[in-house]
């Protein structure tokens, strides 16, 4: 629900193009732990169809800004709003099942106790029996796995594995996708194919997609956008080629340099 402050709230981010709601918009994102600021002043903004990586070494506060977005962990300040509907705000904190996101997180693992289909369905409330089967079946196809439709999740490899937990995320037509280095556990010979891929889906469902890596490499290969953290803040924003050929200072430099 917008508030009235949000509408008088100063904008920090370059006005949208014409005609087009940012699908997902942070605001001056803020949080302490015992007293040490671990996110500050985060804001970004995210187009339907638009992949920005948070990108930025390990502890600078990537996954503790997508909890925030996703409505796990809480703010000190700041607003998080999906289609120009306040998430979080002063005082508004809607739970994370009520925010449109889907979540793609690097401990997200399947039940292993529920089949695919199971695992698929498992976040669609709505719709008849045999809509939810369509959408299921629809999701395996789209990532490979339909034959793979009654068996179990120990049945499948790791890659498998991981395009279900995407399938599940997407069931739902989440508004926006948070995805916490979700390739991280693949090995280097998968991770390629898979990334490739994941992006055509993602593309294809149209949700704006928020994924954090401490890859370099990731980033550059999936980004529209890359928003470059260090130290909790956000230290430079830009197409992944202008980020990686006009770095902001020498840290951001070096970060990049592994990359040929
Ligand atoms: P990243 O995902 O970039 O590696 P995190 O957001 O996980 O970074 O963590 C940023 C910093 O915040 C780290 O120093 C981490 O130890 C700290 N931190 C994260 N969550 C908590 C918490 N619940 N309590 C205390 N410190 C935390
Ligand atoms: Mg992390």
């Amino acid at each position: 629900m917008a508030t009235k402050a949000s509408t008088n709230a100063p904008t920090l981010q370059p006005p949208a193009p014409a005609g087009e709601t940012p699908r997902l918009q942070v605001e001056g994102l803020t949080r302490s732990f015992g007293g040490r600021p671990v996110v500050k002043d985060v804001s970004l903004t995210v187009m339907p169809g638009q992949v920005t990586c948070l990108l930025g070494p390990s502890g600078c506060g990537k996954s503790t800004t997508l909890r925030i977005i996703a409505g796990v962990e809480t703010a000190d300040a700041g607003r998080v709003i999906v289609d120009g509907e306040e998430m979080t705000a002063p005082g508004l904190h809607v739970p994370p099942e009520r925010r449109g996101i889907g979540l793609m997180f690097q401990d997200f693992a399947l039940f292993p106790h529920l089949s695919v289909a199971e695992n698929v369905a498992f976040g669609l409330t709505s719709g008849s029996r045999a809509e939810k089967r369509a959408r299921v079946e629809e999701l395996l196809r789209r990532v490979r796995l339909e034959r793979y439709i009654d068996a179990y999740p120990h049945e499948l490899s790791g890659g498998e594995q991981q395009r279900v937990a995407l399938a599940r995320a997407l069931a739902p037509r989440p508004r926006v996708m948070l995805m916490d280095e979700p390739f991280s556990g693949l090995d280097n010979r998968l991770r390629d194919g898979i990334r490739d891929e994941t992006l055509d889906i993602l593309k294809e469902e149209g949700a704006a997609v928020l994924l954090v890596t401490h890859e370099p490499e990731e980033a550059m290969r999936m980004a529209d956008e890359i928003a470059l953290m260090r130290g909790g803040r956000i230290v430079q924003k830009g197409a992944p080629y202008n980020v990686y050929n006009a770095p902001v200072d020498q840290a951001a430099a070096a970060f990049f340099s592994d990359l040929n």
